[in-house]
């Protein structure tokens, strides 16, 4: 069986390994077919091509793409994609454009409660300052000693209703998907079970989704419960989407998923690479 992992990050976006030091890592974890999917950036592919190569793994050039929809933050992995698109390029300029401001806000926000210096703070963490993001700001936190690790951190801060949290406007879910396809690449929603949302408007997103041309859900992934594996597993049969698998692998020892550690996707499931 080929391992595939298809979902995570580096350094270019709110990882903590360098492009080239994930994809040797992968390799050693057994990956062979890898997609590197940073937060609105392609800015590591190109290094990390050329470690795959070195290693004989077959790399996916993607991006994971932050939308709004119906006024919930929803993530769209996009794979495959030809890195030299326009429309995707400008597409995700614009989106890593708005982040410099939400950061000042959020650091603003922090500061209302006595906790200041955070946005040099975020920044220190950020080796790519355009993509500064809530996870920068999460390991300031902990440098700090104010919450004792990131995923605390999204418990008590930067999540809605809580201290640092702003509202901010991404893509549309239609205008992803359009640069998706003119990039030539494949639609995925990323960790459906993460959104706090209701089964009824989880159902609206991924009508909507198939509806605009999605592709694939991610059925297995480091941000689903074991239980949620097949609930989704099912949406994805019903909708008639095809099924994705990937870590969201970020840094070790951070209390995420490893990098190809993931359960095998359910029998009734399509992969996404039955389409490759
Ligand atoms: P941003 O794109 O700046 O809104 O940051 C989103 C990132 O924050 C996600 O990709 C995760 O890396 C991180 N994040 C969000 N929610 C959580 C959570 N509950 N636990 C851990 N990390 C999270
Ligand atoms: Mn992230
Ligand atoms: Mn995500
Ligand atoms: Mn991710």
């Amino acid at each position: 069986m080929i391992v595939f992992d298809l979902h995570c990050h580096s350094t270019a976006s709110d990882g903590v390994l360098a492009p080239r030091d994930l994809v040797e890592r992968a390799g050693r974890m057994g990956v062979q077919v890898l997609a590197l999917t940073d937060h609105d950036s392609l800015a590591g592919l190109e290094e990390a091509r050329q470690m795959a190569g070195n290693l004989g793994i077959r790399l996916i050039h993607g991006v994971e793409i932050s939308v709004t929809w119906h006024g919930h933050t929803v993530h769209v992995v996009a794979l495959n994609v030809d890195p030299t698109q326009p429309e995707l390029v400008k597409g995700l300029a614009g989106n890593r454009g708005g982040r410099a401001e939400r950061a000042v806000r959020m650091a603003h926000d922090l500061a209302r409660l006595g906790i200041h210096g955070a946005l040099e703070g975020a920044y220190g963490f950020a080796d790519n300052k355009e993509l500064i993001g809530r996870t920068h700001f999460a390991r300031f936190l902990v440098e700090r000693g104010v919450v004792k690790d990131v995923k605390t951190v999204f418990k008590k801060f930067l999540v809605k209703g809580k201290p640092g949290y702003v509202v901010h406007q991404w893509a549309g879910l239609g205008e992803a998907l359009e640069w998706i396809r003119a990039a030539g690449g494949q639609s995925v929603l990323a960790h459906p079970g993460r959104y706090q949302m209701g089964k009824e408007k989880i159902r609206l997103l991924l009508e909507e989704f198939r509806i605009l041309g999605g592709d694939a859900i991610e059925v297995v992934t480091g941000s689903h419960t074991p239980d949620q594996v097949p609930i989704f597993a099912a949406l994805a049969a019903e909708y008639d989407l095809l099924a994705s698998v990937g870590s969201d692998f970020h840094a070790p020892g951070e209390g995420g998923r490893e990098l190809g550690r993931l359960q095998p996707l359910p029998a009734q499931c399509r992969p996404l690479w039955s389409v490759w």
